[in-house]
């Protein structure tokens, strides 16, 4: 390739490294996409520390979908239902600040409520911050981050003393076991998969333990599979913390000297005996025996998970149960050990660090630390007490705010609600109900277009220069390599225009996204995130860096700040807590929120596909994607389908106390009986009747206030006369 740009994966928190290079490169022919349009040649890029030039089908696939189908101009309408209209952006923006002030003056500030995304750029998080948690004084920012790893935040907070995964991907290479629990990292997160299968292929003596209701790509690679019921994974993981203690396999020195809290843990774990938890889990005693052996014999264990453990009413809990294992047998802060949360989204982590919670203030503060917030307060140039030392609302609290009345305006950017929040009917209804809902986006439709006022088109990845954070820490520059299209702007373009248009013209002159990195850093100077040493310039020369990178006081030659960034956290064996030492949290499971009963006697639990991306909004328009993944279905046990009269293919109603969807029946044994699962792809827009989220409900961990996306309760029936399957097709706009 000639002329290449690097950047990163804008999919998943993998982060993988891309060299792309323009369609018409000299003396070959231009490069096209299926319809015959000359598209951006992708490949892996191979000096990328974190995925050394491997790329699954979404990176590959990525240049075909940006140009279809996008938001070209700003639109507004009186309400739902009617046309939109172009309108200018001076005329859209005027309208949002004069609606923003005029909810200040009558219903307050928390009448105001942004609802943003993982796959914002970290600029577009921290000045999205700004205006909302600084200038306009709520705290009602929250993304969708929210409804995927804030479990894993409240769990790292919890136990460790801070938020941030402790690990880096040289770990996979270097640990004697794996153990993944809630995660099908095999399609999920396919090049850390990659990287742990070779080790694990070419090392007889590394185990891989996965424990999965379903028995995935994943758990096809395991030594080991723990097909645990749905909901019992603190059952499990207890109970390997029982044995771990009867054969004494405890780091003793580890634990008097860096944790807290153990013999409250051993008083909780002695009620775990193997025999009562393998009941309660549905597996054989000798696997869990095994599953303890291993972690207890391995020298070095990584444990990885992602939204089987997070999206559950007790995700905190569970989050901690499973730090609590690498708490007794020392395996964290060193080489190929730790507790490793995988983000589903490209720049979660990004979010994190800026703030992007609506408990959190960027630096990886809280809003409820009055310290904190008096020194965002200061740095912002804004009066003390301007921001509200309440969190805000959180993603489905929003819905609950709509449905109450008090939520007068929704500011939704780069997500794609009305598929994926819980309980979607609810969703709409509550929208429905918005006095005031903007929808900031690159691509329409989207089945959320349909419940906007105002329409804002944004610029997206590879039209706009910023930075994302992948899992392991790593910033990696996003440059700019194509114009925009129409008149789409970058989004913190967007929420500047916005600050300056109600008075806070000094806190947003930003001249470019390099600006507003550079004043989102300082901000983490001193922190666990501290950044201070990383900036556009850098980035842009050296290529990735992990942090904790600060920036260092000696300056070199070429007057470039250099500083070392960290692999790994808590090398020195010293927590982020006020005496240094992790804590042990002591759990009891508590289950599902809505177990199986006999109205509703299946557990549905929900995933993803190794080729699709979350919505769709992007995956849906690539060719290869879609016929890689035709249509929704459901996979439901042999053993389930011939009591109900169900054959391969047949068309399946299944049902929930919220809602209905439609789905052809696929057979397998990999699902164990009394379990369905449904992807959670599909949106009206892509197939009628086939939304997961149609099913599920929004019980949250009441810690990490993340829903239970993972599990509800539902009655499967043949659906008669049987539909034949279909081609799934893109209908013009989602009906409100
Ligand atoms: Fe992109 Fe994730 Fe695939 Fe890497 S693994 S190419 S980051 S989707």
């Amino acid at each position: 390739m000639t002329d290449s740009i690097k950047t990163v994966c804008p999919y998943c928190g993998v982060g993988c490294g891309l060299e792309v290079s323009p369609p018409a490169q000299p003396g070959k022919a231009v490069h096209r996409d299926s319809e015959g349009t000359p598209i951006w040649q992708v490949r892996g890029d191979r000096s990328h520390p974190s995925s050394q030039g491997l790329v699954c089908v979404k990176g590959a696939t990525i240049a075909e979908s940006l140009h279809k189908d996008r938001l070209l101009y700003p639109m507004m309408r009186e309400s739902l239902g009617q046309p939109f209209r172009r309108v200018s952006w001076d005329e859209a923006l005027d309208q949002i600040a004069s609606r923003i002030q005029a909810l200040r003056a009558t219903q307050g500030a928390d009448a105001i409520c942004m609802y943003g995304s993982g796959q914002f750029h970290t600029e577009d998080y921290y000045v999205a911050q700004k205006l909302m948690k600084g200038c306009l004084g709520t705290n009602n920012f929250d993304a969708n981050s929210r409804l995927c790893m804030s479990s894993a935040v409240a769990g790292y907070v919890q136990s460790l003393g801070s938020d941030g995964p402790p690990c880096c991907y040289d770990d996979l290479d270097q640990t004697d076991c794996a153990f993944l629990i809630g995660t099908n990292t095999a399609e999920c997160h396919p090049i850390i998969f990659n990287r742990l299968r070779k080790h694990h292929k070419q090392n007889h003596h590394v185990k891989l333990i996965v424990v999965d209701p379903r028995r995935t790509p994943t758990a096809e690679a395991a030594d080991l599979h723990l097909a645990i019921q749905p909901g019992t994974d603190i059952d499990l993981m207890n109970g390997i913390a029982y044995l771990l203690l009867r054969w004494n396999y405890l780091d003793t020195q580890f634990l008097d000297e860096c944790t807290q809290g153990f013999s409250e843990y051993a008083e909780v774990i002695r009620h775990y005996p193997p025999e009562r938890v393998a009941r309660r889990c549905g597996i054989r005693k000798d696997d869990l025996e095994l599953a303890a052996r291993h972690w207890g014999e391995a020298k070095r264990v990584l444990s990885l998970w992602s939204m089987g453990l997070n999206q559950s009413s007790e995700g905190t809990a569970k989050v901690r149960t499973l730090i609590n294992l690498h708490l007794m047998t020392g395996d964290i802060g060193k080489p190929g050990a730790g507790p490793f949360s995988l983000t589903g989204q490209p720049n979660a982590m990004g979010g994190r660090e800026a703030g992007g919670l609506s408990h959190l203030l960027p630096g990886y503060r809280f809003v409820n630390n009055p310290q904190h917030r008096a020194e965002v307060e200061q740095f912002w140039g804004l009066p003390a007490g301007a921001i509200s030392p309440q969190p805000g609302r959180t993603a489905w609290q929003m819905i609950e705010g709509l449905e109450q009345g008090e939520v007068g305006l929704l500011w939704i950017a780069a997500t794609n609600p009305v598929v994926s929040m819980p309980d979607v009917e609810r969703t709409k209804q509550a929208l429905r109900q918005s006095p005031f809902t903007i929808y900031q986006e690159a691509y329409y439709p989207t089945e959320t277009t349909a419940y906007a006022h105002v329409l804002l088109p944004a610029a997206q990845w590879s039209e706009a220069p910023g930075t994302m954070t992948n899992s392991e820490r790593r910033v990696t520059l996003c440059p700019q390599f194509r114009t925009p299209p129409g008149e789409a702007r970058p989004d913190w373009v967007i929420f500047a225009e916005i600050g300056q248009r109600l008075g806070f013209g000094r806190q947003f002159a930003f001249n470019s996204a390099a600006d507003v990195h550079a004043e989102f850093v300082q901000l983490t100077r001193g922190r666990p995130c501290d950044m201070t040493g990383i900036s556009h310039a850098r980035l842009k020369q050296e290529g990735p860096l992990q942090w904790p990178c600060p920036e260092q006081s000696t300056v070199t030659k070429d007057s470039r700040l250099k500083s070392e960034s960290s692999s790994r956290l808590y090398t020195n064996l010293r927590f982020n807590t006020p005496d240094g030492r992790a804590r042990f949290g002591a759990y009891h499971s508590r289950g599902l929120a809505e177990p199986p009963d006999p109205d509703y006697p299946f557990v549905l639990t929900t995933g993803r596909l190794y080729g699709h991306w979350h919505t769709q909004t992007r995956t849906g328009r690539i060719d290869k994607i879609r016929k890689m993944h035709p249509q929704p279905f459901i996979e439901i046990h042999p053993r389930d389908a011939e009591k109900l009269g169900i054959q391969e293919g047949n068309w399946v109603e299944v049902s929930s106390r919220r809602g209905t969807a439609r789905f052809p029946a696929q057979l397998t044994q990999a699902i164990a009986p009394g379990t369905v699962f449904v992807p959670m792809h599909w949106g009206e827009l892509w197939a009628e009747a086939a939304e997961a989220n149609a099913l599920t409900h929004p019980e949250m961990c009441p810690s990490s206030l993340q829903p239970e996306l993972k599990a509800c309760a539902v009655q499967v029936k043949l659906l008669t006369p049987n539909r034949a399957s279909s081609e799934p097709t893109i209908s013009a706009s989602a009906a409100v």
